[in-house]
């Protein structure tokens, strides 16, 4: 199965894209996570990508698609994928249109977005703590880690990520509705979009999510 998550920044890609990827049987690409690693390893995807990242601008549309080739081309990705932050802009959907059709493949089969409001978004993101290790997510209020600072499965310390700071957030939702909000249109117009009420705990928005793909 070919599908993609789509929604703002702290609409829950990410929390539940590892449980989705391990029910479906398909490698869970995420352009965020790929391009964090290259810029701490200091590659040259990561050089190039690391001011816009740091201030919460889209990377160019050529170098996100140059990786999603190279990912999407090793073997794991042959029966399916789930792509987590990508396509972001119209140039990217078209993209990857044009490149499972030169494999041979129909388009994405569900983009599944997440619809949640730009207050409710801000407010998770301030609380939002990840694992520096094993990559969990943890959130203040709504999924605070047992031990404050220490990550429940591995005990590792927990950290912010640098773009959650709020008028970065704030710069990453403007870039959202500019440039990728044109895109529930456009898979609509496809029918390929499941909308999916994101405002709720977590549990509840996978299930929904769920009951759609598995
Ligand atoms: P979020 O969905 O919470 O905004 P991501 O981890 O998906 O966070 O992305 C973080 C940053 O990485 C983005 O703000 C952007 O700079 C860059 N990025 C990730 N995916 C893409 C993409 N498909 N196109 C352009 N830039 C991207
Ligand atoms: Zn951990």
């Amino acid at each position: 199965m070919r599908v993609a998550l789509l929604g703002p920044p702290g609409s829950g890609k990410g929390t539940h894209g590892k449980g989705l990827s391990a029910e479906l049987r398909v490698p869970l690409i995420a352009t965020g996570d790929i391009l964090r690693q290259a810029i701490a390893e200091g590659t040259r995807l990561g050089l190039a990508a690391q001011a816009d990242v740091k201030s919460g601008r889209l990377v160019a549309d050529e170098t996100v698609l140059g990786l999603i080739e190279t990912r999407l081309g090793l073997p794991d990705a042959a029966n399916g994928f789930l792509l987590d932050g990508f396509p972001r802009t119209v140039a990217q959907a078209d993209g990857l249109a044009s490149l499972l059709e030169s494999g041979g493949e129909r388009t994405l089969d569900h983009v599944v977005n997440l619809m949640v409001s730009a207050e409710t978004v801000v407010n998770r993101l301030r609380e939002r703590w990840l694992c520096g290790s094993c990559g969990a997510i943890y959130n203040l209020s709504s999924k605070p880690p047992k031990v404050a600072g220490q990550c429940d499965l591995c005990g590792q310390a927990l950290k912010q990520r640098a773009d959650d700071e709020p008028a970065t957030v704030r710069a990453r939702l403007e870039v959202y509705e500019r440039e990728t909000a044109p895109l529930v249109a456009y898979y609509a117009q496809r029918g390929v979009l499941r909308n999916v009420d994101a405002a709720g705990p977590a549990e509840q928005v996978y299930g929904a999510i769920r009951r759609i793909l598995v």
